[in-house]
C-alpha cells in the first residue's frame, strides 16, 4: 500500500511537471546540461512511488527540485510530513539537504535547524538535538522553543543543574514562571544527594527549592525525610503534621512516617491525640486516614481502626461483595475477627489497583511520582481515597 506521504510526493511530482511545463525546466539547474524534458523525471519520480520505492522518490525529488527562495517551503512542508508520520530518517535527509545549501539566509537556516533537532528528538537522538538546540538557543527566533525542548531533554537525561539552568533563562525569555518546576528541580538534586548520604548538599538544595515560594510541598517532604534519617524525630514530625495540614493529599505519604515514628518512641497514647486533633480539626480527613491505613496495613492504633471501620460500613461498593449488616450484628469477638478479615482482603485488592492517578492525563502508578512519565507534568497526581473496585473487578475478567 502506497503510504500517505508517497501520494504526498507524488502530488509534488505532479506539481512541479505542470510547473515544469511553463518554465520547460525543474527548479534551477544552473550550468548543467540540458534540462531534460520534464515528463522523464515526473515519470521517473513517479514510478519509484508506483514501485513503493520512496527512498530512491525522494532521493529523485531532492535532486531535481534543489532548495532556493521559490521551493523552500515545499521542503520544509515535507520534511515536517515525513516527521509526523514517524519517517524520521526521511525528515532528516531532507532537512540536512536544506541545511547543505550554502546561500542559505540565516533564517531559514535557523529554520531547517530548528526542524533537523526536532527530527533528532523524535528519533531519540537526545545527544544531537542537545547540541542543536544549545545553538538554537543562543540567538535565534527559536529561542524560546529551544529551551523549552531543552527542558524537556534534560529532564529524560536526569540532568536537574542544566535544566534549572534553561528554565530559568526561559523565565527571562518568556516572561512566563516557571517556579514550580524548578522547585522540582532542586529537590531531584536534594534527593539524589540525600541518596549519597550527603546531608549537608540535601538541605542546601531544598533551601533552594523553598527560595521561590512555589506551590510544592516536596521540598517540606524531603526536608522531614532528612530530619528523619537523622533521627531527628521531633523536627520530622512538626514537619509531616504541617505536610498533611497544608497539602491534605499527602497524607499517604506522610501518616506512615508518623506511625511510625510514634511507634518506634512507644509513644501510641501521644499519636492517638495528635490523630484525634487532626480529624477533630478537619472530619474529612477520616477516608483519607482509613484509606492510607488499608493501602499502608497500619493497624492495632484506635483512632485509624476506629476510621477504617466506619470507611468499610460506608463504602457502597463493598455492601455488593460482603453483607456488613451481618458483620457488625454479631457478638463483639466475631464482629472483630469479620471486620478484620473484610479488612485483609480489602488491603489486598488496594495492593494489586494503583494508588495514584495524574489528574491531567489519567496514568496511574503505585508510587507517587512527582512528574507524570505520560504527559510530563510536575506534581499533577493524586492519591486514590478509595480502593477502585472497578478497577479490580476488570483485572480479574481479563486475567481469567
Ligand atoms: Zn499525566
Amino acid at each position: 500500500m502506497p503510504t500517505e506521504s508517497a501520494f504526498y510526493l507524488a502530488g509534488l511530482f505532479l506539481l512541479l511537471a505542470a510547473a515544469g511545463w511553463a518554465t520547460g525546466r525543474f527548479g534551477e539547474r544552473g550550468d548543467e546540461d540540458k534540462p531534460p524534458p520534464l515528463n522523464v523525471d515526473y515519470l521517473k519520480g513517479l514510478n519509484f512511488l508506483l514501485n513503493e520505492q520512496t527512498d530512491q522518490a525522494l532521493e529523485h525529488f531532492l535532486r531535481m527540485v534543489r532548495v532556493d527562495d521559490k521551493t523552500i517551503e515545499t521542503h520544509f512542508a515535507l520534511g515536517n510530513l515525513f516527521r509526523r508520520r514517524g519517517e524520521i530518517d526521511r525528515a532528516i535527509r531532507i532537512h540536512q539537504n536544506i541545511i547543505a545549501r550554502p546561500d542559505l539566509a540565516a533564517e531559514q537556516r535557523d529554520q531547517a535547524l530548528y526542524s533537523l533537532a526536532k527530527d533528532y528528538l523524535a528519533a531519540g537522538l537526545l545527544d544531537r538535538a542537545e547540541k542543536l538546540f544549545v545553538r538554537l538557543a543562543q540567538g535565534s527566533r527559536f529561542q524560546v522553543q529551544a529551551l523549552e525542548s531543552l527542558g524537556g531533554i534534560y529532564e529524560q537525561e536526569r540532568d536537574w543543574s542544566k535544566a534549572i539552568d534553561a528554565g530559568q533563562r526561559l523565565e527571562v525569555l518568556s516572561g512566563r514562571s516557571l517556579a514550580l518546576q524548578i522547585a522540582h528541580y532542586h529537590c531531584e538534586l536534594a534527593e539524589a544527594a540525600v541518596a549519597n548520604n550527603d546531608y549537608a548538599s540535601a538541605r542546601q538544595f531544598v533551601k533552594k527549592a523553598q527560595a521561590g515560594r512555589p506551590r510544592t510541598m516536596r521540598g517540606a517532604l524531603t526536608r522531614a525525610h532528612i530530619a528523619r534519617d537523622m533521627d531527628d524525630n521531633k523536627t520530622a514530625l512538626k514537619l509531616y503534621h504541617r505536610i498533611i495540614d497544608e497539602n491534605t493529599y499527602l497524607i499517604a505519604e506522610a501518616l506512615p512516617e508518623i506511625v511510625a515514628i510514634y511507634v518506634r518512641e512507644n509513644a501510641t497514647a501521644e499519636l492517638e491525640s495528635a490523630l484525634l486533633a487532626m480529624l477533630k480539626k478537619s472530619p474529612e480527613m477520616n477516608a483519607l486516614v482509613a484509606y492510607t491505613a488499608i493501602v499502608n496495613d497500619l493497624g492495632g492504633i484506635g483512632v485509624i481502626d476506629d476510621c477504617v471501620e466506619q470507611y468499610m460500613l460506608n463504602e457502597p461498593t463493598l455492601g455488593e461483595f460482603v453483607d456488613m449488616q451481618s458483620v457488625t450484628t454479631g457478638d463483639k469477638k466475631s464482629n472483630v475477627s469479620a471486620l478484620a478479615k473484610v479488612r485483609r482482603a480489602l488491603s489486598k485488592l488496594a495492593s494489586a489497583t494503583p494508588r495514584y492517578q495524574c489528574q491531567e492525563c489519567g496514568f496511574s502508578s503505585q508510587r507517587l511520582l512527582w512528574q507524570c512519565p505520560s504527559c510530563r507534568n510536575w506534581e499533577t497526581q493524586r492519591p486514590a481515597s478509595r480502593v477502585q473496585f472497578d478497577t479490580v473487578l476488570q483485572h480479574s475478567i481479563t486475567n481469567r
